[in-house]
């Protein structure tokens, strides 16, 4: 379970009325039963139900479980699409352990506002569900020409276009360990978002097969193509 609070032996956590309802209704926990908590950034810790209710409860941190794992330094750029299929992307971002997931308005971008707070919650239930310790942060909607012009030199761009040349062969032959990967909107990227990327040093254009896939898709095998490539 995702807890917003601090955690350490002997410490209190009271719940919301959200983690009662699915601690005591959905899973039928009472008085005394064991749940494991993580914050994100400290680590897995065992903790005891201390005060079972209807709207809210308490729970009584026991000890860690295990350390904090975080995952590789790899960032998710991408240009939201539908809201349940932006819903999945960030959703599998962070089971396949993304540190960073940044939507991305483009020229063609599909979905002109987002909602930060719902896509956040969505990858605090990923965490959950995949037994992460760590939970990535996702970035309100911000413009990808403003996004490179600050782009750090020390980061890879793994940009996935139409391109003579397979991501594993670019993954495998190019240096440096702090990568992004970036996906465009249903109507691909402009002329001008390609020429800029293609003067940065820090891209490579990637295709990912012959066949044209909807950016949800897309993301998820530049996640794992990533992960089978560079990940560990
Ligand atoms: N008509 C669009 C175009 O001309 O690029 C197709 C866009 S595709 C539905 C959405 C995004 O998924 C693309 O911008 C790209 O980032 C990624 N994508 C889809 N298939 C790809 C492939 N075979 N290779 C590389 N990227 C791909």
């Amino acid at each position: 379970l995702f807890v917003d609070a601090a955690l350490g032996e002997g410490q209190s956590v009271d719940l919301t009325r959200e983690q009662a309802h699915y601690l005591f209704g959905v899973m039928r926990l009472g008085q005394g039963a064991r749940v494991a908590l993580f914050n994100g950034h400290a680590g897995e810790w065992t903790a005891e139900v201390a005060e079972a209710g209807k709207r809210g409860g308490r729970l009584a941190v026991l000890g860690q479980s295990a350390p904090q794992l975080d995952p590789p330094d790899l960032w998710l750029i991408f240009a939201p699409i539908k809201k349940a299929r932006t819903d999945f992307i960030v959703e599998k971002a962070a089971e396949m352990g993304a540190a960073r997931i940044m939507p991305v308005q483009t020229a063609f971008t599909n979905s002109e506002r987002i909602r930060q707070d719902r896509l956040q919650a969505h990858a605090v239930e990923a965490a959950e569900q995949c037994g992460g310790t760590f939970v990535p942060a996702v970035e309100e909607l911000q413009r990808l020409d403003r996004l490179l012009e600050g782009w750090p030199d020390d980061r890879q761009i793994m940009f996935c276009d139409e391109a003579l040349v397979g991501a594993r062969e670019v993954l495998g032959a190019a240096g440096g360990g702090k990568w992004a990967i970036l996906i465009g909107p249903e109507g691909g990227f402009s002329d001008s978002e390609r020429k800029r990327l293609q003067a940065m040093p820090q891209a490579h254009a990637v295709s990912l097969g012959p066949r044209i896939l909807r950016a949800d898709t897309a993301a998820v095998a530049a996640l794992t193509l990533w992960q089978s490539t560079r990940g560990d």
